[in-house]
């Protein structure tokens, strides 16, 4: 294959962001196409920023899912911290390991979910990678019933294991990334364009935009995320067999001081998640809440932005059911100081609810890049994955 001399990146989530930045460092001129008025603009800004080792998928018992998240999760620190060439400090990741608090209508039972978390903290602690996660891969500990009542609503909760997976803050990150996209040569940002079909002539790519062409380009990726079925079936790449789009909102706050309250996913199904980063700036979300569209259309339909009232509500909601379980909740409601409704899209393969355990939803293994010639269209998975598929893809291109 001949030299790649300019590449089209489309989307600037953290999937083409990271592509941008490793293909630009290795002397290929690329230009980063978006729809948003600046990169970082949805999921990638937006999430909780998990950096999973496998624990959330206990419904899909073949670790299949945990296979497919181990290997970037234990690498996401160290290949972030290259591509935007400064440390994490730590005020941007949680401070302990995540529990996991299992409810009483988990659609994965205690025992299966204990079960599974040794198997996977096996394979963490064995893999090469161990050294280079957050923190020390210590084995998944049963909290005893007087901690759970301490800490959670005891009628709700039947078990709640502490493993120790770690999370990251993701708003930084997001401006440390666009920083380090303005200050690399060799990378254009094109924003404001939305990209509605690539097409090639004679090994040459084209990208067309509602607002117009670009291009010739000797490659492409295409990382738009929830944009991305639609313009693969412009280059006949052919899509999943059932996909779900789902729009997502979460509560990101900030709190005037400290809040005493323990970094926790409520599991297993549609229920919701606390996350203190460093004590004063939480996550907090309820699923029902937040699923502010699902659609299994071949393009996901535009969202218009969340009306006051309509953020109001999401925030009421999850507080209130969240408070319910979780103790503690209520003082950061008290004690809030800016408050935040956003996210983003989600794009999974697989249809179903999460309440059901045979939903495809389950599980997060089958993500990745698929080529054609020059090509590629990468599913993310998840922002946690994202930097290690990212340099596969550039690996591949350059
Ligand atoms: C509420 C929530 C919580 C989450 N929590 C976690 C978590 O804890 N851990 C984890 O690992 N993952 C989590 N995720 C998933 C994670 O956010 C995504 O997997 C990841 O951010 C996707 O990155 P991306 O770069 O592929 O997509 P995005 O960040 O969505 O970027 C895609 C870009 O493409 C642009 N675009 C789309 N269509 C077009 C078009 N036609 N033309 C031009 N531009 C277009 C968009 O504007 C966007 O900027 C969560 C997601 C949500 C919404």
């Amino acid at each position: 294959m001949s030299r790649c001399g300019a590449a089209a990146v489309l989307g600037a989530g953290i999937m083409g962001s990271s592509v941008a930045l490793l293909l630009a460092r290795r002397g290929v001129r690329v230009s980063l196409i978006d729809a948003a008025a600046e990169p970082f603009a949805g999921a990638s800004r937006w999430n909780e920023g998990k950096i999973h080792l496998g624990y959330l998928y206990g419904a899909d018992p073949s670790l299949a899912t945990a296979r497919a998240l181990i290997p970037g999760g234990l690498r996401f620190r160290g290949i972030v911290e290259q591509l935007l060439d400064r440390r994490l400090p730590d005020a941007v990741v949680t401070p302990h390991g995540d529990r996991y608090v299992i409810h009483r209508r988990s659609v994965a039972s205690a025992e299966q979910v204990w079960a599974l978390a040794q198997r996977i903290s096996a394979l963490t602690r064995a893999h090469e990678s161990a050294q280079e996660y957050f923190g020390p891969l210590e084995p998944p500990r049963l909290l005893s019933r007087r901690e759970i009542d301490a800490s959670y609503d005891g009628d709700t909760i039947v078990a709640a294991i502490e493993v120790p997976e770690r999370s990251v803050s993701t708003p930084p990150i997001a401006d440390w990334f666009v920083d380090a996209l303005h200050g690399t040569p060799g990378i254009e940002i094109v924003v404001q364009h939305r990209v509605a079909r690539v097409s090639e002539h004679r090994g040459q790519w084209m990208v067309h935009t509602q607002e117009g062409s670009l291009g010739p380009f000797d490659a492409v990726v295409n990382a738009l995320w929830e944009g991305r079925p639609a313009v693969d079936a412009t280059v006949g790449l052919a899509t999943a067999d059932a996909w779900t789009h789902r729009y997502r909102v979460s509560i990101f706050a900030r709190t005037k001081r400290p809040v005493d309250v323990r970094s926790a996913v409520i599991a297993v199904g549609p229920f919701g998640d606390v996350k203190s980063y460093d004590g004063t700036s939480l996550y907090l979300s309820w699923y029902d809440a937040g699923l502010l569209v699902e659609s299994h259309d071949l393009q996901a339909p535009r969202v218009p932005a969340l009306s006051g009232t309509d953020a109001q509500r999401v925030a009421d909601e999850t507080f209130a059911r969240l408070a319910g379980i979780v103790k503690g909740v209520g003082d950061v409601r008290e004690r809030v100081d800016t408050l935040a409704v956003r996210g983003g899209w989600v794009y999974a393969v697989g249809r179903g609810g999460l309440s059901d355990a045979r939903s495809g939803l389950h599980r997060r293994d089958r993500v990745g890049a698929l080529a054609r010639r020059r090509y590629f269209s990468v599913d993310t998975g998840k922002y946690s994955i994202a930097p290690a598929l990212a340099l596969q893809v550039a690996d591949a291109i350059a």
